[in-house]
């Protein structure tokens, strides 16, 4: 007898599942930790694929999108890959495409642009610029054979301790001592990218190692990973804005200048806020949530119309320490951003001017954002034409060897063609050569197919 189930089965009712082009795998939020960062989701598929992350790059995730090509260059690889995680055109770009390449609609939130619409795209504190990691996190995963995953949280450069362990967080191999790129070629979240020691080592963790305020700041930047989108019809920025506003004729009687000093902020800062339209950092906006004890998750959730509780409290000093901002005097920015406009216009790179002008990468981008930004703008477009040209050339040249060797009666066997290409400063182990010479043999294949069924057709 069919069970009752089975009865109720009709065939040509069954809608299948839509097929992924890659494996849909399901990213972990873990008690404490938050929610998963993009990078380590990647790295997880990657690792289901049995392909490095380059050539799931290269293959999968520029085929069809021909931008990705630029994802697969060495530097980002190794440190550039962080912003996966961040706020962004990057994150934006390497969600989208996981979620269409995984039929998912849920890796937005595994980056922290779902705060774009709060924070700007470039702020402070935000990514920091290599893996980190907690070894006892590392540790206990081992134990329970979990699948070893990076949080999100980690990657953020205002946390500085295991939300979870409170030890500080790791940038370094315990064995080896060296850092981790940003994709490792062997795609393994638990070990050392040098040396395959597991990365639950370490001199200096042990638990409970951190002040209050780390363990808030922590503990506030998980919530801020699991906040999702904006509930429809909130606007978190007009949220902050108001809860400002009623601190400061709560706190300070209306007067900005006062309520800056007593929660330790600048009084710039507040022009910049709310005459201005300009949106905090992120150390910015974890600081004033600190010193008015609200959660900045709280910006999201709650519904329309209301402001987190706010209550004013004492800061322990300092919140974060910015980097000193390299020193330049106005004359050498002057240079500095003629020598950008000229390499721009001859196609040079933004790490051109850094070599020649002995500077880091960041203390131009310091300076010069927007310059900076159209250098590398016009770098792109010049190295892109450029590679195009080399193609078509060596297409060119494939294609005259083909025709000079046919011509001298000969068959253009490889051989021949390595010998002729070989002059000429190429070889078919170039991709396009390669493409170019298929193309004629199978034409010339393919005339021989059809004057050998002519000679059969006169014979019959
Ligand atoms: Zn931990
Ligand atoms: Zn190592």
């Amino acid at each position: 007898m069919q069970s009752p189930s089975l009865q109720s089965w009709r065939e040509e009712e069954y809608q299948p599942p839509p097929r992924s082009i890659l494996y849909s795998l399901d990213p972990i939020s873990q008690q404490g930790l938050g929610a998963e960062s993009l990078r380590s989701y990647f790295i997880r598929l990657c690792r289901a694929h049995g392909v490095t992350p380059r050539r799931m790059v290269r293959e999968v995730l520029a085929s069809g999108a021909p931008g990705f090509r630029s994802y697969a260059g060495s530097r980002f690889l190794a440190t550039g890959a962080m912003t996966i995680n961040g706020l962004g055109s990057v994150a934006e770009a390497f969600a989208a495409r996981l979620e269409a390449l995984c039929a998912r609609r849920d890796l937005t939130p595994l980056t922290l642009n779902p705060w774009a619409v709060l924070l700007p795209s470039n702020s402070a504190g935000a990514v920091y610029r290599k893996p980190r990691w907690c070894p006892l996190c590392i540790a206990e995963g081992r134990k329970t054979e979990a699948e070893i995953h990076q949080p999100l949280v980690w990657s953020m450069a205002v946390v500085a301790v295991c939300p979870v362990h409170h030890t500080p967080l790791e940038h370094s191999c315990g064995s080896c001592g060296r850092r981790q790129p940003a994709l490792p070629r062997i795609p393994d979240l638990g070990r050392c990218a040098h040396c395959g020691e597991w990365l639950d080592r370490s001199h200096t963790a042990k638990p409970g190692n951190a002040s209050d305020v780390q363990r808030w700041v922590a503990a506030a930047s998980v919530e801020m990973t699991l906040a999702g989108f904006p509930v429809p019809g909130i606007q978190p920025l007009s949220r902050f804005r108001t809860l400002l506003l009623k601190a400061i004729d709560t706190y300070a009687g209306g007067v900005r200048a006062h309520f800056c000093r007593q929660i330790g902020l600048s009084p710039w800062a507040l022009t910049k806020w709310l005459g201005e339209g300009r949106r905090p950092s992120l150390p910015q906006l974890l600081h004033v949530a600190y010193a008015l004890d609200f959660q900045p998750a709280a910006l999201f959730r709650l519904p329309s119309g209301q402001t987190p509780d706010f209550n004013i409290r004492a800061l322990p000093g300092k919140l974060f320490h910015r980097a000193p901002k390299p020193l330049l005097s106005p004359d050498d920015v002057r240079r500095l951003k003629l020598s950008l406009q000229a390499a721009g216009e001859q196609g040079l790179t933004v790490s051109s001017i850094c070599r020649q002008e002995s500077l880091k990468r960041s203390a131009i981008k310091y300076w010069l954002p927007e310059e900076c930004a159209h250098t590398s703008k016009l770098a792109k477009v010049a190295a892109e034409s450029a590679s195009k040209r080399s193609r078509s050339e060596k297409e060119d040249l494939a294609h005259a060897a083909f025709k000079q060797i046919a011509g001298e009666g000969a068959y253009p066997s490889r051989r021949r063609m390595e010998d002729k290409l070989k002059q000429s400063g190429t070889s078919l182990l170039n991709g396009v050569a390669r493409e170019a010479y298929a193309q004629d043999r199978a034409l010339l294949i393919g005339d021989c197919d059809v004057s050998m069924a002519n000679v059969n057709l006169d014979q019959k």
